[in-house]
């Protein structure tokens, strides 16, 4: 099964994703991860994302798309994969469908996450992430703090900040979203595979009741 999270940045895609793994076993695939791994270890693939990433804008579709092909091709994939944050232009739309095809395959479900405005800058701002790449854990300082300050829950490793987390780049990031990425919505909708989840405090919603609603409803398709 094809599982796509879709959403503005700081809706919660990681969080539902990461739930949804563990739940259902198969992996996330998120590309912001691949990404900072590969910043990280200051590979080519690395300096080029770092270059577009720090001021906020997307990485090229090429380079985006064959870093998904490719990972498409291996083993742990094969039964199911949850794609957090990929596709975001409607040119990776298009290329993911055509990959998916040449391997019988295709989008399954569209997992569409919104939340207000002021509450994505309040949770961008507020998020920190496990920085073991094994775990990636995300949290809130304010609504959802590990319980020992900067340390995981779940594997004691350090909890960090995400360099472009910050409110310089959450704006260009939040453009970038709606000129680019939120076309999608309505590519997906034709589809008629799209599941539409407000996350919110304001409705008392949070992203793991995101992700128990569509188990739920991945169970009764069976
Ligand atoms: P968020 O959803 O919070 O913005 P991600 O971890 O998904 O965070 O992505 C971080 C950054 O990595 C994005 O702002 C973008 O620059 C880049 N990126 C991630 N996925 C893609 C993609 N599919 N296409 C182009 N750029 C991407
Ligand atoms: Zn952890």
């Amino acid at each position: 099964m094809v599982i796509i999270m879709l959403g503005a940045p700081g809706t919660g895609k990681g969080t539902v994703a990461g739930i949804l793994t563990e739940k259902l076993g198969w992996p996330q695939v998120s590309t912001g991860d691949i990404f900072r791994k590969h910043m990280k270890e200051g590979t080519e693939l690395g300096k080029l994302a770092e270059s577009y990433i720090s001021k906020g804008n997307l990485v090229p579709d090429d380079v985006t798309i064959q870093l998904i092909e490719n990972r498409l091709k291996e083993n742990d994939v094969q039964e199911g994969i949850i794609l957090d944050g990929f596709p975001r232009t409607i040119k990776q739309a298009e290329e993911l469908d055509k990959i998916l095809a040449k391997q019988g395959k295709k989008v399954d479900l569209v997992i569409n996450l919104t939340t207000p405005k002021e509450e994505i800058i309040e949770r961008i701002v507020n998020r920190r992430v496990c920085s073991n790449p094994e775990c990636k854990t995300i949290y809130n300082i304010v609504l959802n703090p590990p319980k020992q300050e900067g340390i995981c829950d779940k594997c004691g490793h350090e909890i960090v900040q995400r360099k472009d987390d910050n409110i310089e780049t959450v704006e260009a990031r939040l453009e970038g979203y709606f000129k680019q990425t939120s076309p999608l919505v309505e590519y997906y909708e034709k589809q008629g595979n799209l599941y539409n989840a407000m996350v919110s405090k304001q409705i008392n919603k949070m992203g793991k009741d995101v992700a128990e609603e569509v188990i739920e409803k991945i169970k009764n398709q069976k």
